[in-house]
């Protein structure tokens, strides 16, 4: 079958022939319908030497999957051949109390025969394939009926990493309260989607790309604003009326996290959620007095079923374009060169 290989570290990926997957007890193959590309891949290109990661070169990109079930391993009888179903992307040991909490982001033991707990598309094969091999039936959550099984794909991680950024902060946002959003790229439009399907927060939304802003715009956002200009600050001051009670960074650069810390009013929320590497010089005055701080990692299995019910109900709707698995390689240039409105989806 055809793959989107890491054939190294800081290497360009590359379509190349593997064999096909087969399943082993407990196991499933899945013949993917979508694989979504993350900003993160390109961290996963560029960033790393080997010893930094536990993982090992190479390995098939792709950790937002979905897909067809067709093949099952010995015991498996929670899925049938044909299910539509969504990937869970990190996958834990299923032993430990994060396991048993649906947190695998936080798992302490990798899966048997795995170097780590992070999921398929990250240090082990995952879904940019004809087919991807999950190592386990629980990793699977269903895709709900009539809804289109590519679009599952960017939701397990532009729709879960999200969700769980604005569940860990929802009970701040009651009517009347404001929710700053920084970024409305891949992420950031679902999560003012979330926002708006979940809450009666305003949502006051900041992009330096005027596309970024009109997709934040068409995703439900009260209030647009362009990161670019001088007095930013001063606008996100003005239409939270001195400040915000949730800020979510989707970026992470220096820039956006003082934006960010900016934004708050006392006792607010700061999230960071983007893997830009930027920092932010915490003091006694900065952020306002009793604002938390937190960064996160995707999200819960628990969450991604109801990332999957909300979309499957039309509350949230991921914008996404969608290329051939021949054309992979054009969506990599096409992100890192800032040409994407919302997520690419390999579509093999
Ligand atoms: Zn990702
Ligand atoms: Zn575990």
């Amino acid at each position: 079958m055809k793959a989107v290989l890491l054939p190294n570290w800081k290497s360009d990926p590359q379509i190349v022939e593997v064999e096909e997957p087969t399943p082993g007890p407990g196991q499933v193959v899945l013949k993917i319908a979508g694989a979504g590309l993350c900003h993160s891949d390109l961290h996963l290109l560029h960033d790393f030497e080997e010893g930094m990661l536990p993982w090992h070169v190479p390995f098939i990109l792709g950790h937002e999957n979905s897909g067809y079930v067709h093949a099952v391993g010995e015991g498996v009888d929670t899925v049938q051949v044909g299910q539509a179903m969504a990937v869970f992307g990190p996958w834990g040991c299923g032993k430990c109390d994060a396991c048993g909490r649906g947190q695998d982001t936080y798992c302490i033991a990798p899966l048997d025969g795995y170097d780590s707990a992070f999921g398929g598309g990250l240090g082990t094969n995952g879904g940019q394939a004809e087919y991807m091999l999950v190592p386990d039936a629980r990793f699977l959550v269903p895709i709900p009926e009539g809804m289109d099984p590519v679009a599952a794909a960017p939701l397990t991680d532009a729709g879960l990493t999200p969700y769980h950024a604005v569940n860990l902060s929802v009970h701040k946002m009651v009517p009347g309260s404001n929710v700053v959003v920084i970024g409305a790229g891949g992420l950031g439009h679902m999560g003012i989607q979330i926002i708006k399907a979940m809450t009666a927060a305003n949502v006051v939304a900041v992009d330096v790309k005027a596309a970024a802003r009109d997709l934040a715009l068409k995703s439900g956002a009260d209030v647009v604003l362009d990161g670019g200009a001088d007095d930013v600050v001063d606008q996100i001051k003005e239409a939270t009326k001195g400040g915000a009670e949730v800020v979510i960074d989707f970026v992470g650069t220096d820039g956006t996290l003082a934006t960010a810390a900016a934004s708050c009013k006392y006792q607010s929320d700061l999230t960071l959620v983007g893997v830009a590497g930027g920092s932010f010089g915490f003091n006694l005055y900065a952020p306002p007095y009793e604002t938390a701080m937190r960064s996160i990692y995707w999200g819960t299995r628990a969450e991604l079923r109801q990332v999957l019910a909300l979309a499957g109900k039309g509350l949230i709707t991921p914008e996404y374009s969608t290329y051939s698995l021949d054309d992979a390689l054009t969506a990599y240039g096409d992100m890192e060169a800032g040409r994407l409105t919302g997520r690419a989806v390999i579509t093999p």
